[in-house]
């Protein structure tokens, strides 16, 4: 599943082909991928340019001349820069065609991903983007901690959960606790003020350091399109050994998602 910084790799890798184009026509082959009525988004598309790309947390926002839409990949969904004259690949659902001759299409092997038209000037306080909480970079801490300092939800599910905080995915939340070197099973009430100051600046970090990872891969792209996956560095996600001090990699469930500890490393409890 693509992560911040996946998503992140994919809208600047996007931007660098697609600003500037007309959408000639847009072609829908699965209506369910558009949230909304597909023809709705097929007539209001066509004939209007793309003029940027934002991202909100996991969420892309193409930005059009007079309205917008959102994309979510969810678990496999990519795209594929292609010339229009390409025959559909399976499991390509939608299509964009340019004015130019190229063509955006949209593939996604498991159907989870969705677009959906939105407002935008107000896309930010819409509904779904106004329910995900800030992204670690605007997270105040002691918002945070009031939100915790009461449940006993474990740290690393606390993590995912995109009304606290945005972005954060499985891998990084793994990564975050091993950076911590704090047990992934901790209540969240065991966390002092300091140490939610802690964990949010290195959310911040590991973002950051896998955004710039992300940042050589762009601008190229092979055949499987744009995934935004690359070559990142990890510490204990699917690790069988811990680089720090060698034992064996734990590998649990924790609220029903793979947590991968050193039981060594991350003895603390808060
Ligand atoms: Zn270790």
């Amino acid at each position: 599943m693509p992560e911040l910084p996946e998503v992140e790799t994919v809208r600047r890798t996007l931007k660098h082909f697609i600003i500037g184009k007309e959408i000639k026509d847009v072609q829908v082959h699965y209506d369910k991928i558009i949230t909304g009525d597909s023809n709705q988004f097929r007539t209001t598309l066509t004939g209007q340019t793309i003029r940027d790309i934002d991202r909100v947390g996991k969420y892309l926002i193409f930005i059009l001349d007079r309205d917008a839409f959102l994309s979510h990949l969810r678990m496999e969904g990519k795209y594929n820069i292609v010339d229009a004259s390409t025959p559909l690949r399976k499991h390509e659902h939608l299509g964009f065609l340019f004015t130019d001759g190229t063509a955006l299409r949209y593939q996604d092997t498991r159907k989870f991903g969705r677009l959906e038209l939105v407002n935008k000037d107000t896309y930010r306080q819409d509904l779904p983007l106004s329910k995900l909480g800030p992204e670690p970079w605007d997270a105040d801490p002691a918002k945070i901690y009031a939100k915790i300092h009461h449940s006993n939800l474990p740290i690393k599910t606390l993590l995912l959960d995109q009304h606290l905080m945005t972005g954060i995915g499985n891998i990084y939340a793994n990564e975050i606790c091993f950076t911590m070197k704090m047990d992934p099973r901790t209540p969240g009430k065991r966390l002092s003020k300091k140490r939610v100051a802690e964990l949010i600046s290195i959310s911040q970090n590991i973002l950051e350091q896998a955004i710039a990872q992300g940042g050589t891969t762009i601008h190229s792209f092979n055949a499987n399109g744009i995934t935004g996956l690359f070559q990142i560095q990890l510490n204990v996600h699917s690790q069988k050994i811990c680089p720090v001090c060698q034992s064996t990699i734990t590998k649990e469930m924790v609220r029903g998602r793979g947590t991968y500890y050193c039981k060594t490393c991350q003895k603390k409890r808060g």
